[in-house]
């Protein structure tokens, strides 16, 4: 069993995320990839979020029906600030045969430092980092040889060797789709139908 976590806030979940997520169940070879929902981010404890039941739903919208992904309110539920140690403790615990991996983007890798107890998140589960696959466009992304370096500079274990997983990164992210939904500017194409239709009836980010 090979199972995966794609940790967010998903405030709301978008394209990006759903082709990441396919390009690493792919690559991976995974059985299923979980998407997990953070109640509240602690590197982003001032910045205005979805309630969880909407962001939770969205997510739903997004991925049912397609039998490669699920979703686990895990973090929802213990309410708080969402640290992935623990979650990936739980993981542990329930799947201990599993092969687990957590899926992290290359910008939130770059703030694993600041992470509650890292060394024991690279222990836990194989830390997966999305880079950008191929050149052209924007910043720079990690290489396989900086991501591992970064992970033996926090203290995470040779044993526990992290990949750089070339997926393709859509250039999209949440904060632009709040902001063009605020100024009133389409979103189609941006998140799924469903998920457009569901910030438009609850009249999120506006
Ligand atoms: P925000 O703009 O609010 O930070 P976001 O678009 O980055 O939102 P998150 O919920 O923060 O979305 O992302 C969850 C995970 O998905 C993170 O690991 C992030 O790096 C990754 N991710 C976000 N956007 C993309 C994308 N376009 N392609 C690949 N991975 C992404
Ligand atoms: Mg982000």
């Amino acid at each position: 069993m090979r199972v995966a976590l794609l940790g967010g806030t998903f405030d709301p979940p978008h394209v990006g995320h759903l082709i990441a997520a396919s390009d690493a169940h792919d690559v991976l070879a995974l059985d299923r990839l979980v998407f997990v929902p953070a109640a509240q981010q602690p590197l982003k404890r001032n910045l205005p979020v979805a309630a969880a039941s909407h962001r939770l739903r969205m997510l739903q919208l997004m991925i049912q029906g397609d039998a490669r992904f699920s979703l686990d309110e895990i973090e929802i539920q213990r309410t708080g600030l969402s640290f992935t140690v623990d979650t990936l403790e739980e993981y542990a615990r329930r799947l201990p045969e599993a092969v687990r991996y957590f899926l992290i983007g290359a910008d939130a890798f770059a703030m694993l430092d600041q992470w509650r107890d890292a060394p024991r998140v690279v222990a836990l589960a194989h830390l997966v980092v999305l880079t950008r696959s191929g050149g052209g466009g924007g910043r720079r992304d990690l290489s396989a040889d900086e991501v591992s370096e970064r992970v033996r500079a926090i203290g995470g274990n040779e044993a526990a060797v992290p990949q750089a997983l070339p997926a393709r990164r859509i250039d999209v992210s949440s904060t632009e789709i709040r902001r063009r939904v605020a100024a009133r500017r389409p979103i189609r194409g941006f998140v799924t139908d469903a998920v457009a239709q569901y910030i438009d009836t609850n009249e999120l980010y506006r």
